[in-house]
């Protein structure tokens, strides 16, 4: 077979420890996973079932990397997050069996167009513009369970320019992560190379040109992201 053109490259993130690089098929994020988060959105933090959006999986960058401002924004958020790798695929994925599906956990940052975000939020539209543009998924290198084990509890901490403004622990996600694959299961068949962001703690805020945003989970090290000037083009 041929194709007219030439396809793209596989998108991928780098991993701990090696020079080898793991395909990303796709991004599946949660939506308001932590209580404080989730008032702090205008929201009531509850047990209602989780909510997902997703992200292309091209949008990746990696640890160390320059992110532009992005276009059509004036209000460009940060969220750290948790996340964990697919190494197996499957479909309805019992909660007791559903941690043996994954490969590896990696710090991310869901970076986010509040303005935009919020307005699609108002008007009952998808949240696609505000989450899922180009070079919106920060994602650090993963660390093979082998070498962390499954982290659920421990800090996940931002700073921008060195100052704290997330102050978390992992074991205050409402849905956890042998939860998530499972309901996600449920509704799509997870495959290899899926990587499910977990969701922001408390604090999410604004990031301008020059700002170097850190972020931090016990036991997955860090990643920095320095925001560079506005996007000029297209
Ligand atoms: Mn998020």
């Amino acid at each position: 077979m041929t194709f007219v053109f030439d396809p793209p490259a596989v998108p991928s993130v780098a991993v701990n420890g090696t020079d080898a690089r793991l395909p990303v098929r796709r991004i599946f994020c949660v939506g308001r996973n932590y209580a404080a988060h989730a008032r702090e959105m205008g929201k009531d933090p509850d047990r209602d079932p989780p909510f997902f959006f997703t992200k292309p999986a091209d949008a990746v960058v990696d640890d160390g990397e320059v992110v532009a401002y992005p276009s059509e924004t004036e209000n460009l958020h940060y969220e750290a997050e948790l996340v964990a790798v697919i190494g197996t695929g499957g479909q309805r994925i019992a909660e007791a069996d559903a941690l043996s599906y994954v490969w590896g956990y990696a710090i991310g940052n869901d970076l986010t167009r509040r303005d935009l975000q919020l307005k699609a939020r108002e008007a009952g539209r998808p949240w696609d513009w505000g989450k899922a543009f180009d070079r919106s998924a920060v994602i650090g290198p993963v660390h093979d369970v082998a070498s962390v084990g499954h982290p659920s509890n421990g800090f996940i901490r931002l700073s921008i320019n060195g100052e704290v403004k997330q102050d978390a622990d992992l074991n205050e996600l409402i849905w956890s992560v042998p939860e998530v694959i499972s309901i996600l299961s449920h509704s799509m068949t997870l495959q290899p190379g899926d990587l499910i962001m977990t969701g922001t703690p408390a604090g999410v805020g604004p990031m301008v040109p020059g700002d170097v945003c850190r972020i931090e989970i016990a036991g997955l090290g860090q990643i920095d992201t320095r925001i560079g000037p506005r996007e000029t083009g297209p």
